[in-house]
């Protein structure tokens, strides 16, 4: 990495659980930032800590829509990320992930300003192949009901890569594989928040099918790391995995926060929902090489802190 100067970033999706982490650590980094979100997912109490700061600007927004601002980089994270959120109204998803490329997009253009892409692992679909390098091209229903989530973010790759190769736009794309961590909401619908806040009041915890298949969960402080260490990087404009490579299944995960928790709750067993991928599992090698990362927060300190936010706000 190079000399990092400091400038006016744009954080779209910036009221969110990733979105707000990235705020925190570019405001402590030093940089200007102006976060924009529609809070259909975020709540502006993830960022009620910055407001006021003299760096810090917050903008109700919709990337579907254009927008014309004065910044020096941008990170396009706006887009729903719990399938029960994104598959609630699938085809804003899509308008989502596609206008609100080409509008950010447009805007880096007109900025001559860098703009990273929040992808996802989703680009894989259900793999074939594991662990799944950047090479691998996916297997992927394109009219399931996730389809709105991982063909959306499929489309904004090829625009991100096609704006570089036809405008020069200087682009970034993070694949970013199952995160977690402080300021996943509540309902938000995923696996871990529905565990822990399952666990902590008492309740069933729904394992959605046999709870064999596998996901590998990275924490949200090495998440940010690795976005923001791509996005300083000079000349990397094809995508990177971001995810921590230590898989565990569901059902293990689940007895990990019974434990932690040391709740009473007992596992029940529900519909596994379709196209639910069975496995994933990032390689990261391209990431260690080319940026120097390497996921540092294990998974059991991960929960101990995701548990300990919960606990505050449930009891
Ligand atoms: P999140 O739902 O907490 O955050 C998404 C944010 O985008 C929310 O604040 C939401 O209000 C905002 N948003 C949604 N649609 C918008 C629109 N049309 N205009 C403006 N804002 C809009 O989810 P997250 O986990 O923080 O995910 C952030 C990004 O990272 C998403 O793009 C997601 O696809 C990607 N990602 C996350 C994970 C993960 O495990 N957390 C994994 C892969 C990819
Ligand atoms: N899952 C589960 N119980 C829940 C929520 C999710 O068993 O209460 C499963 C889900 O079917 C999937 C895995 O946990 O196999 C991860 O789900 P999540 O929605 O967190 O992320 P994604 O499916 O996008 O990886």
């Amino acid at each position: 990495m190079g000399t990092i100067y400091c400038m006016k970033i744009l954080v779209s999706g910036g009221a969110g659980f990733l979105g707000s982490h990235l705020c925190d650590k570019l405001i402590v980094d030093g940089h200007e930032v102006v976060c924009l979100d529609n809070f259909y997912t975020g709540n502006e109490e993830n960022v009620r800590h910055l407001i006021g700061h003299p760096k810090f600007e917050l903008i109700n927004h919709d990337v579907t829509k254009p927008i014309n601002l004065e910044v020096g980089g941008i990170f396009n994270l706006a887009c729903p990320a719990s399938p029960l959120y994104y598959q609630r109204d699938p085809v804003q998803t899509l308008k989502t992930s596609i206008y609100g490329a080409i509008n950010l997009l447009d805007l880096a253009q007109i900025n001559s300003a860098r703009i990273l892409q929040a992808s996802t692992s989703e680009v894989y679909g259900d793999p074939k192949v594991s662990p799944q390098h950047e090479d691998y091209w996916g297997h992927i229903n394109p009219i399931g009901i996730r389809s709105c989530y991982d063909e959306g973010k499929r489309a904004a790759e090829t625009l991100f890569t096609d704006y570089n190769r036809q405008f020069d736009v200087d682009v970034r794309i993070a694949r970013i594989f199952n995160t977690f961590g402080p300021r996943m909401a509540i309902d938000d619908g995923r696996v871990v928040s529905n565990f822990i806040t399952q666990s902590l009041l008492g309740e069933d915890i729904t394992i959605y099918g046999d709870g064999n298949q596998s996901r590998s969960f990275c924490y949200v402080s090495d998440l940010i790391d690795g976005l923001t260490k791509l996005f300083f990087t000079e000349d990397i404009r094809t995508p990177i995995n971001l995810g921590n490579p230590d898989p565990i299944s569901i059902a293990e995960l689940a007895k990990e926060i019974i434990k932690i928790t040391g709740s009473n709750s007992k596992i029940v067993f529900r519909d596994l929902p379709l196209d639910d991928p069975k496995t994933r599992k990032p390689d990261i090698g391209k990431a260690k090489k080319l940026i120097n990362w390497n996921p540092i927060v294990s998974r059991d300190e991960g929960l101990h802190a995701t548990v300990k936010y919960f606990q505050k706000l449930l009891l």
